[in-house]
């Protein structure tokens, strides 16, 4: 019954799961997940949650371990396809750090072809339609780079030094916007790597004291569509975020104290606000908390209404994240 639950989809949110790969040199190690099929995932587990000791969760669709990036990103090419026309598209990696959010979105450390993540291609997408549609169609493409970390809004495109605290405006010509953040316009893929290693530097060199702040921070690259039709001379505007989120793993209070208990506590307090909102909108409730985090604020525009939301889970298969990989399941159901 539950399981149903989850595949009566209202509105346009989707789930996709997605299951990393052992790494090299993990050999011999046991896996919580017993068995994946097109959109469903069975989770081996302790008898208590079953007689049989499964649990299982059905989604729009589960990617095993073996799913190329190119079979992922065909999946969620129309979603993307629609800020073309007008759209506004929201795009989240949601999982403990490890479990692949960032390799879903931009790919691995050392990239190659087959590698490149959701956001290289959907942007390489909107450039090849555009230049399909160019005889009767005039599309501006441009993009923004933000990180939110402690709820601070920080730009990674900045190349003058002003990165931190921008705030976010709520406009009724542009709705809501963070109008100091650089906003640059793009028309090749180059221009789009060239951007991402900028924004990639940018978040490296505020990570020198603490060591991995980018599994403590939302990163959200967000591309705006301006069209014009050239026949009637009718505009339109489409936005995408493609969120990379901050891990969702539980900090244990009696272990961190200082910064990192404060960075948990914003971390914690973002993610459930985003559930929140997005359970809130998937029971079509007439109060929708966005006000209730910097993430939430900032999305406000792609969230709800006409906009296209999808998350992609990530599960780690490894047996010792099982509480994490539960908890991130559960997650995903309450949203769905
Ligand atoms: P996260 O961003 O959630 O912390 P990463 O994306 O950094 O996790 O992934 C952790 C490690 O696993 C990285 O070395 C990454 O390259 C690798 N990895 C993640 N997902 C896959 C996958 N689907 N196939 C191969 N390697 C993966
Ligand atoms: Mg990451």
């Amino acid at each position: 019954k539950l399981y149903n639950q989850v595949q009566d989809l209202k509105g346009s949110i989707r789930v996709y799961c997605r299951v990393r790969p052992f790494l090299p040199g993990q050999t011999s190690v046991l896996t919580t997940v017993d068995r994946i099929e097109e959109s469903t995932i069975s989770i081996a587990t302790p008898s208590k949650y079953g007689k049989e000791g499964h649990k299982s969760f059905t989604f729009n669709k589960v990617f095993g371990p073996s799913a190329s990036q190119e079979a992922v990103f065909a999946d969620t090419q129309p979603l993307i396809r629609s800020v073309l026309d007008g759209y506004n598209v929201c795009i989240f990696a949601y999982g403990q750090t490890g479990s692949g959010k960032t390799f879903t979105m931009m790919g691995p450390n050392e990239l190659t072809e087959e590698s490149l993540g959701v956001n290289y291609r959907a942007l390489s997408d909107l450039f090849h339609l555009s230049s399909v549609r160019k005889e009767t169609f005039s599309y501006k493409i441009s993009v923004q780079m933000l990180e939110i970390y402690n709820e601070q809004v920080r730009d990674l495109l900045a190349t003058n030094g002003q990165t931190s605290r921008l705030e976010i405006r709520n406009s009724s010509a542009d709705g809501i916007n963070v109008p100091d953040a650089t906003l640059v316009p793009v028309s090749t893929t180059s221009d789009v790597i060239h951007l991402m290693n900028l924004g990639q530097k940018n978040r490296a060199v505020s990570s020198t004291a603490m060591n991995d702040r980018s599994s403590r921070s939302h990163s959200c690259l967000t591309v705006h569509v301006q069209g014009r039709d050239l026949t009637s001379g009718a505009t339109l505007r489409g936005s995408m975020h493609l969120v990379d989120l901050a891990g969702s793993e539980r900090v244990d209070k009696s272990e961190v104290t200082g910064d990192r208990l404060k960075e948990a506590q914003h971390i914690n307090k973002s993610l459930s606000a985003l559930g929140d909102v997005i359970a809130s909108l998937s029971q079509k409730n007439n109060h929708i908390p966005y006000r209730n985090s910097k993430l939430t604020q900032l999305l406000q525009d792609s969230l709800g209404g006409q906009a296209k939301t999808l998350m992609f889970i990530h599960i780690s298969p490894e047996v010792d994240t099982l509480g994490e990989t539960l908890s991130t399941l559960k997650f995903a159901e309450r949203v769905a």
